[in-house]
């Protein structure tokens, strides 16, 4: 047999590190504190929509830019959250997960040899995006503990070659959140050197403290030429749903759908039927969200209080990174595997979101768990 001539277009990339971990948590019986995931459903009338449109007969296509219901429901949360006025026809489209969104955004507007900025640490699915993109990752560190952007250090980074930058507030892994300053100054570079954005805004309604969330969409010069994402998978608990969003303006909506259609073309009907009744009745999810997380980070940092893990609690995101210097030496590959199968408590190794990992040692830990889960598992962490 002749074996196919194969150059891979992404010869680094190797399956993604939260499929790993969960495996890796399965095999030992531990608790699963590694990929992001709720271990409690989603909303009862939530489901409950789900499962009346499925029967209802909503189970062909919908229309390609996403259910019309669900749009102005979009479109009626973002002014009610933002004060941003944005047309569910020419400026929403439902994308099957923020992923996905981000992919077309970042395949509709790179060509080769373009620059993007992006942070190091960041999610893992940018850089696979911008290369298969032919683009050129253009990486900047964010130094622990603040993890804040260096501005001075982004416009020196620019070059007649960036043509986009990737933000992402909350921030996963880090817990962090961007200031409206931060915003400002995201604000003044783009437009000055026509850089289009992603804004990475996943975990938009876990902000914790009584800080508010500056999404792009509250700054209308920001706004006009970004990509803003969110994904109803972390909003509502469902992340196996894969459904999200991206709010742009109408010329940037008609080239993330010229990419969108021909990518999954669309997402799946009753589950956007489902979310839009859902948002339609019960506006109080949305508000109820942070105390909801903020006590989960609390009764997890609580519990690690006395152990020897050191962290700066978390501001958003279900994220806690932790640092582990003083309880043992090895890699944070090799400890979260010692970890995992020692302990019975599964996390991130959060040198995977670096292109150059710091030699600090952090692992990330996952709070959207039952309360007991979290106890447990801190109960073995504080044992080390
Ligand atoms: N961005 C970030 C920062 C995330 O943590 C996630 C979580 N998977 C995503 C994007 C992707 O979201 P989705 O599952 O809706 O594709
Ligand atoms: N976003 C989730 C995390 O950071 C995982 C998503 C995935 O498994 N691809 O844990």
């Amino acid at each position: 047999m002749k074996r196919p001539h194969l150059d891979s277009k992404l010869p680094h990339v190797g399956t993604t590190i939260f499929t790993v971990m969960s495996q890796m948590a399965a095999e030992h019986g531990a608790i699963n504190l590694s990929q992001g995931f709720p271990d409690y459903d989603g909303p009862t009338a939530l489901k409950e929509a789900v499962k009346r449109h499925i029967d209802g007969g909503y189970n062909q296509y919908p229309p390609m830019a996403g259910v019309p219901a669900l749009r102005e429901a979009v479109a009626a949360k973002v002014l009610d959250c933002y004060g941003a006025r944005v047309s569910p026809d020419t400026e929403i489209t439902i994308t099957p997960g923020a992923t996905e969104a981000i992919y077309c955004a970042v395949m509709a507007c790179v060509r080769a040899g373009d620059e993007v900025i992006l942070f190091d640490p960041a999610y893992d699915s940018y850089e696979p995006a911008i290369l298969l993109a032919q683009g050129r990752p253009v990486r900047l560190p964010l130094a622990p503990p603040t993890y804040r952007i260096d501005w001075q250090r982004v416009a020196d980074a620019i070059t007649p070659r960036t043509r986009m930058i990737i933000v992402n507030s909350p921030h996963n892994p880090t817990g962090t959140v961007l200031a409206a300053e931060d915003l400002a100054s995201l604000t003044e570079l783009a437009e000055r050197h026509d850089l289009l954005v992603v804004a990475d805004e996943v975990y938009e309604h876990l902000v914790f403290d009584g800080q508010r969330h500056e999404s792009v969409l509250r700054y209308p010069e920001l706004a006009a030429r970004t990509f803003a994402v969110s994904s109803f998978g972390k909003t509502y608990h469902v992340t196996g749903w894969k459904t999200g969003y991206c709010v742009a303006p109408p010329a940037l909506t008609t080239e993330l759908r010229r990419v969108h259609q021909f990518v999954t073309f669309v997402g799946i009907t009753p589950i956007q039927w489902g979310l839009a009744e859902f948002m339609r009745e019960h506006p109080e999810h949305l508000r109820e969200l942070p105390a909801f997380y903020q006590a989960k980070r609390d009764v997890f940092n609580a519990a690690l209080a006395g152990s020897r893990f050191r962290f700066v609690p978390s501001a958003g995101t279900y994220f806690q990174l932790a640092d582990y210097s003083a309880i043992s030496d090895l890699p944070d590959r090799e400890f979260v595997n010692w970890l995992t199968r020692e302990v019975g408590v599964a996390a991130i190794p959060v040198s995977v979101f670096y292109a150059s990992p710091p030699a600090a040692r952090y692992v990330r830990f996952c709070f959207c768990k039952n309360d007991d889960t979290l106890r447990a598992a801190a109960a073995k962490l504080s044992a080390l």
